[in-house]
């Protein structure tokens, strides 16, 4: 076993890691920087991307020939981890959620036609793009397999009605990724499909004002009333919305983690130059046991987290699906985000409850790791039902 990290990848990360401390960390003290949800300033972020390009630093995932930098699973990592250390990094660099997770599952799966068409855009940084699965009671959420938005067939096209709702990015999104019903298969019964923004046929009932900060676009809640798709627009066969589903969100899920592990370092990051110099009854924060406790038991967590993320990384590398170890990483790295933000706000005293650093910024996003992409109560029913076929064989090596 090989921990360390390949010679180029160690260069790349330490390449990202200059570029955010030097290029991207410092807008964030700049409150004109920010749009009205608490977001880069759309302009500025043209600017930061444009740079990011020149420095070589633009979309880690996706491969070289198509403008990418071709990095494996476990190259991600590396890089979204630096990405991740400033709330404005990923998206700078053209890796954050939900472009991100459209473009690995349209790499994945899409035709050249489809790539040429929906892929090559947001990898240009031209287009911004949704996934769109989420719908109210009594719709699909947790469990998929209560979907009802349907898509009917009719000749060469499929018409599709329903509601969605939480659909990140919709109201900046051209590209969306949708999954509909298509058949009462229990299996087989969901289908993807690919659409524009400018197409007639649906539209956004409202943006969905929630307490964090928002991606650019929003969540918001959409409505289809007779939305047509060409059969070319359907990704993989008719009844592979699930398969399609479990591409996009197993590395998905695991690029949440590497970008959230970096805020938790860099919620500890704050807090550690606060404590090292703030005094109190006779000593320095940082000297006092209590605070050291804290602190350690933070980088434990984080490091946990680094060794489930890289070993599920390991994982899609090989081709595997990493269900349990994407997972185990999600429900683990979630709860370590909440606890960074959460302690490095406490032992920050009112200077971490306050805008003077992005500890009040992380600590309101990182109330939505808990249900994003899969609730954690859901992910841990999943490494329930492994364990329960699996025995002590869960915890078995290799693929
Ligand atoms: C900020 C944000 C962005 C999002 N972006 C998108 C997006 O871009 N596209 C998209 O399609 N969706 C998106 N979502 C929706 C998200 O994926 C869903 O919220 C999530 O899958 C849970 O579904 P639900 O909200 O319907 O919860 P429900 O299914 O109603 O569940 C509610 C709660 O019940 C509990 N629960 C559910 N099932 C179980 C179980 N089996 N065992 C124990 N407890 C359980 C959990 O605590 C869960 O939180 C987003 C959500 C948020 C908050």
């Amino acid at each position: 076993m090989d921990f360390t990290l390949p010679p180029e990848i160690e260069t790349l990360r330490l390449k990202v890691r200059a570029f955010v401390a030097e290029e991207i960390v410092p807008l964030e003290a700049d409150s004109g920087n920010y749009n009205e949800f608490d977001n880069i300033r759309m302009d500025l972020l043209e600017t930061m991307r444009s740079k990011a390009r020149a420095a070589g630093l633009w979309a880690p995932q996706m491969p070289k020939d198509r403008g990418g930098l071709g990095l494996p699973v476990m190259g991600w990592a590396a890089f979204y981890e630096e990405a991740g250390r400033s709330i404005f990094g990923p998206v700078c660099l053209n890796c954050q959620a939900p472009d991100d997770g459209n473009m690995s599952v349209l790499n994945r799966i899409g035709s050249v036609a489809q790539k040429d068409r929906w892929l090559q855009p947001i990898i240009d940084g031209d287009v911004r793009s949704s996934f769109v699965m989420t719908e109210p009671h009594p719709g699909g959420g947790s469990d998929p397999s209560m979907m009802l938005t349907k898509a009917e067939k009719t000749g060469d096209r499929w018409v599709v009605s329903g509601r969605k709702w939480y659909i990140s990015g919709a109201a900046v999104a051209k590209h969306f990724i949708l999954m509909a019903r298509t058949s009462d298969d229990p299996r087989r019964g969901l289908s993807a499909f690919l659409f524009d923004r400018d197409q007639p046929g649906w539209h956004i009932v409202r943006r969905i004002g929630n307490m964090g900060p928002d991606e650019h676009g929003g969540v918001c809640e959409l409505e289809f009333d007779g939305l047509e798709i060409e059969d070319s627009n359907r990704l993989m066969e008719v009844g592979d919305g699930l398969k399609i589903t479990q591409i996009r969100l197993g590395p998905a899920r695991l690029t949440h983690c590497m970008r959230w592990l970096g805020q938790a370092k860099r919620c500890m990051e704050i807090a550690a130059a606060y404590t090292s110099e703030r005094e109190g009854f006779g000593m320095r924060l940082a000297d006092r046991e209590s605070v050291q406790t804290a602190m350690g038991g933070l980088a434990h967590d984080i490091q946990v987290g680094r060794l489930l993320v890289m070993h599920a990384a390991w994982k899609l590398d090989q081709g595997d699906f990493a269900r349990k170890e994407v997972s185990m990483a999600k429900v683990h790295v979630a709860d370590t985000l909440n606890k960074a933000a959460d302690t490095c706000i406490q032992l920050c005293g009112a200077k971490g409850y306050s805008r003077d650093t992005v500890l009040e910024w992380i600590y309101r996003y990182a109330r939505c790791a808990k249900l994003v992409d899969g609730a954690s109560e859901v992910h841990k029913m999943v490494l329930s039902r492994f364990y329960s076929k699996e025995s002590n064989d869960f915890w078995s090596w290799g693929i």
